[in-house]
């Protein structure tokens, strides 16, 4: 990378030449192999507090100094004694001490002695098994405690052993981990209040088309709203990135050129929509033509064909179509993993659900995957079906918002009768919120 530009200089080549520069149309699985053999780990890394960290993802391995519990501890409010002293007929126990959370006891318990103790509170020396207080008796004699233990326990019961959730010198988590609450909960629990996480990536997100007009101004005929902005802004807050706009721009390709060559040089992605075709108006493609590499991907998708991706320095170019759903559907399907991937984290793969269709699909092209907008349904005994929204058209949002999921068709397939087994991968497999 050229050495005046301010990107931090750890940062690696992410992609070499190889890609492959296709004119034809690239199936759903090559070009996802192709970008998860070609795109790398390129965050730096940061230190920052537990308690900012949800969400983020770690950069070092957090390895245990210590056990997790810290000591043997009783489960149960009840009653610490030794085995030894104890038969199939139970027993009766002197006791002996007293022993709350917080408060470990300096002495050892003698055998045959039992000592009252609280859930949580370390087990005395010499004690190996606790018996839940409602399971027994406790009486005095001549102003003396003692416990009737009744029998049946087995040594070591309601006893939580010393590094049970986590050993000593354990590796807790690995990098690459997204930290979701109960990883954060685990780092809490070695006794660590900061984390070394992947350094947020930065990247540019700009809107293409003279008919597009920002929200909160004035619409005449022949604009449109510019919805993706907030679609991809927020899209990429799931993902965990830190999100420059560049507002948008005209189709003109001076402006669009030098915004692009500006924008690479301080960020690691440039994530446009529209324009993205071959059309005399669609101005990205030269553009990255004339910057840097381009791999013009024709996706045999639908919805989303056109679909750039290629590199600009060490800078990544994805061009989304300009249609919402198509921007939506191929940022889940390939930026969206790229993004995790360039993060420092495995390259995520989404749990399909084989689930019975309740639609039917008179006749569908063969050659092409589809992803239709879909949601679970249940037929009247209660089982899962999922069903389909009916449109077609890439414009529309209101499909995207009836569905909690996208419906994959697989290229061959040629039609789809009702019961048929369809994938369903739910929202949720992307990072999104449920409905
Ligand atoms: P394009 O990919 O530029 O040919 O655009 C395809 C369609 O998507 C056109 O109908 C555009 O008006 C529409 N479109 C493009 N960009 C946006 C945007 N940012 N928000 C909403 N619709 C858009
Ligand atoms: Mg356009």
């Amino acid at each position: 990378m050229p050495s005046d530009s301010p990107l931090p200089p750890r940062t690696r080549k992410l992609v070499d030449d190889c890609f492959l520069h296709d004119s034809e149309r690239l199936r759903h699985d090559e070009a996802i192999a192709l970008l998860r053999e070609r795109v790398s780990a390129v965050a730096e890394s940061e230190t920052i507090a537990l308690e900012e960290a949800a969400g983020r993802i770690l950069a070092e391995p957090v390895i245990a100094p210590r056990n997790v519990p810290l000591t043997d501890n009783s489960a149960m409010d009840g009653y610490a004694f030794a085995q030894g002293a104890y038969d199939a007929t139970g027993g009766f126990f002197p006791i002996d001490q007293r022993i709350p959370a917080g408060h470990p006891s300096p002495e050892p318990l003698l055998p045959g002695r039992a000592a009252r103790i609280f859930t949580g509170a370390v087990m005395p020396l010499g004690a190996d098994t606790v018996a839940m207080q409602e399971d027994c008796e406790q009486h005095e004699q001549d102003g003396a405690p003692f416990v009737i233990i009744p029998p049946g326990l087995k040594r070591g019961a309601n006893v939580r052993l010393a590094g049970e959730d986590v050993a000593e010198g354990a590796a807790l988590i690995p990098a690459g981990s997204r930290l979701r609450p109960q990883e954060i909960a685990a780092i809490a629990s070695i006794g660590q209040n900061r984390v070394t996480v992947s350094r947020k990536l930065k990247v540019a997100i700009l809107s293409t088309g003279d008919e597009i007009v920002r929200p909160g101004s004035p619409i005449a005929p022949g604009q449109v709203y510019d919805s993706n902005v907030y679609l991809l802004r927020a899209l990429l807050e799931s993902v965990g990135v830190e999100v420059t706009d560049l507002g948008v721009l005209p189709d003109d390709p001076d402006t669009i050129r030098s915004t692009i060559r500006k924008a690479s040089q301080t960020h690691q992605a440039i994530l446009s929509s529209g324009g993205a075709s071959r059309g005399e108006e669609d101005h990205l493609v030269a553009a990255l033509d004339a910057l840097g590499t381009r791999h013009m991907w024709q996706l045999a998708i639908k919805p989303g064909r056109p679909m750039n991706f290629g590199q600009i320095d060490d800078c990544i170019m994805l061009g989304l179509p300009g249609n919402p759903v198509a921007a939506m559907v191929c940022f889940l399907l390939y930026v969206r993993p790229v993004l995790i991937a360039m993060s420092g984290a495995p390259w995520p793969d989404p749990v399909r659900l084989p689930l019975p269709a309740a639609f039917e699909i008179k006749k569908k092209k063969t050659g092409r995957r589809e992803f239709s907008r879909g949601w679970l349904t249940r037929d009247d005994e209660g089982r899962l079906l999922v069903d389909k929204f009916e449109r077609d058209g890439s414009g529309l949002i209101t499909g995207l918002r009836e569905a909690d999921g996208l419906i994959e068709i697989a290229e061959d397939v040629t039609g789809i009768k009702r019961g048929d087994i369809v994938s369903f991968i739910p929202f949720t497999e992307f990072g999104l919120p449920g409905k």
